[in-house]
């Protein structure tokens, strides 16, 4: 529990994707919780704050997100690199009635975030007041590879936003720990220190700590695996996958689904890190 305590963080949230797809609306929107239909191309970047609260494990956090509305024209990669230095999280935008927008975000700004390792990313659809020229299930077959959840947003309205930045939250917290944990492990981190990791998030996700780790200590059999083991990456991976089996029956779909995308990101994380791809 929170105990009423929290632990103030600090972390830079980075929105980032093509011109006009909603970046200064959203991020309006989500510290102001306004919204004015007038287009002001951004010059240079935005910075603006607001405090989230999350949970994540067995602690509570005071988020303090500095928001990057970094002006969105594609060819200015220096520029982009720049911003996107020490970046906590990415949130990456396309507009829901513009198809290649959502395109360009595969082909020019996660290869871009790719390089500034250890990241996590959140994408939104914005505009869906508008309607959709998207298929969702495109959306979700790239959320699914790549380990980023999606959100679909408007920032008109505000459906969907409070969401979208909270997982971003989220996102800076537990990857954050994953590249701390790193720290003490040496230049990368290991498969040990990422179960370790995703371990202590299962069983404090769950209602009885005890038969949490009973469970967990199982699935580890499964794989003639104890704790303090390193597994291998396909090990890892099947582990997230039976884990997503077993929390779908316990917190519900839509909870198991979010966890295992951010778990596939930190995955998706480390081999970057490891194989430079
Ligand atoms: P940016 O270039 O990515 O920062 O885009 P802006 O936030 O400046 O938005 C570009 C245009 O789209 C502006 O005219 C906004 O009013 C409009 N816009 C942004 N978000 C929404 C939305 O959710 N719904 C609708 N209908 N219009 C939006
Ligand atoms: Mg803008």
């Amino acid at each position: 529990m929170v105990n009423g305590e929290s632990v103030w963080v600090r972390k830079k949230v980075i929105l980032l994707g093509d011109l006009a797809v909603g970046k200064t609306s959203l991020a309006r929107r989500y510290v102001y919780n306004i919204f004015d239909d007038k287009y002001i191309s951004t010059i240079g970047v935005n910075v603006s704050k607001r405090i989230e609260n999350v949970r994540y494990g067995d602690k509570g956090y005071s988020v303090t997100m500095m928001i990057w509305d970094v002006f969105g024209e594609k060819g200015y990669q220096s520029t982009h690199r720049r911003f996107v230095e020490g970046a906590d999280a990415g949130i990456l935008v396309f507009d829901v009635t513009r198809p290649e927008t959502f395109q360009s975000l595969w082909e020019y700004w996660v290869p871009l975030l790719y390089e500034v390792t250890g990241m996590g990313m959140v994408m939104i659809g914005n505009k869906i007041d508008l309607g959709m020229k998207i298929d969702e299930d495109e959306i979700a077959e790239y959320s699914k590879r790549y380990g980023v959840p999606y959100f679909l947003t408007s920032a008109k309205t505000g459906t969907g936003v409070e969401y979208a930045f909270h997982e971003a939250a989220l996102l800076a917290i537990s990857i954050g720990k994953v590249s701390v944990d790193r720290k003490g492990e040496g230049v990368y981190p290991s498969t040990r220190g990422i179960l370790d990791h995703i371990m202590g998030e299962f069983i404090m996700g769950m209602e009885d700590v005890n038969e949490a780790s009973l469970i967990f200590k199982e699935l580890l059999e499964k794989y003639n695996l104890k704790l303090g083991d390193s597994p291998t990456m396909t090990e890892m991976e099947d582990i997230v996958n039976d884990l997503y089996d077993i929390e779908k029956a316990m917190v519900g779909e839509e909870e198991a689904e979010r966890k295992k995308t951010r778990r596939i990101a930190i995955l998706n994380i480390y081999r970057r890190l490891k194989e430079g791809v």
